[in-house]
């Protein structure tokens, strides 16, 4: 929250890690000790939103501080760490995801005229996200060309989302970016057996599918409150960026992109809305 090194963007100011109070510069990747914090709490709110806070921080010689209402940034709710929002990306503990996924015969391939999806009826799939004790089981997953997230200002090649939803109805969809690189064998498989006829439901004897052939080795990610990208676009879709983009090819890329040159929804504002970023 104060530019302390002067290259115009902000860094924070930490005493995470139960260590003395630090400033983590712009990228967080360097770490630098600070003389000391003062921080003046205001207002009576114990949660993230509505708690100020006057901050001051000596370090490089001088003496900053930052006043925060708030109501434009947040306060984490615990005392320690303490950090605010900045309308960016923060990186915290979030907890690890799981992936119970598995293979099975690929049934219900559908080009529905906006994009490539794979639907998992009643039943359901049996492959479930699970994060902590909350299990969702995955009930379809599509395709974007470009990404619709923009990540540093950029959107990717193309994107999966794997959409989940909990016994409760709470809905998880869960993006990978894809970008130009190796054949995606996986996406091969999906491309090779694409329904020629709109919104006609694909069953491909002979063909086993595991979708976690879709995710990458590393699942970092970040996260926010979302909606729907498709009409009616319904909010309270918790969405979970994977960090790591996984390869497509060049050639993959372009025969989604002939059948659908940009099947995807304009970014939105944040709105104050927190991006949380694992560690
Ligand atoms: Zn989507």
């Amino acid at each position: 929250m104060f530019d302390l090194d002067n290259d115009g963007d902000l860094d924070i100011v930490t005493n995470d890690f139960n260590s003395a109070p630090q400033v983590l510069v712009s990228d967080l990747a360097q770490v630098r000790n600070i003389h000391w914090l003062k921080v003046v709490l205001i207002g009576t709110h114990s949660n993230r939103n509505g708690l100020g806070a006057t901050v001051r921080v000596q370090a490089a010689g001088q003496t900053y501080t930052k006043y925060n209402d708030g109501k434009s940034g947040y306060l984490s709710q615990s005392v320690l760490p303490l950090y605010f929002g900045l309308g960016d990306a923060t990186k915290i503990d979030l907890p690890a995801l799981r992936f119970e996924y598995h293979s099975a015969p690929l049934e219900h391939l559908i080009n529905n005229g906006k994009t490539i999806r794979v639907n998992y009826h009643a039943p359901g799939s049996g492959d479930y996200l699970v994060i902590g004790d909350a299990r969702y089981q995955l009930t379809q997953f599509h395709f974007h060309h470009p990404s619709e997230e923009y990540v540093h200002g950029k959107p990717y090649d193309m994107v999966a989302h794997l959409m989940h939803e909990a016994t409760d109805g709470t809905v998880v969809g869960v993006a990978v970016l894809l970008k130009a690189g190796a054949a995606n064998p996986t996406v091969q498989q999906l491309w090779d057996h694409m329904p020629a006829n709109v919104d006609y439901e694909n069953d491909v004897p002979g063909v086993d599918i595991n979708p976690a052939n879709l995710l990458p080795q590393s699942l970092s990610y970040y996260t926010y409150m979302g909606s729907g990208t498709a009409p009616p676009c319904v909010e309270g879709v918790k969405w979970i960026v994977l960090e790591t983009p996984v390869d497509v090819s060049r050639e993959q890329i372009e025969a989604f992109a002939k059948l659908f040159p940009h099947d995807v929804r304009p970014t939105q504002p944040l709105n104050g809305r927190i991006v949380e970023e694992s560690r």
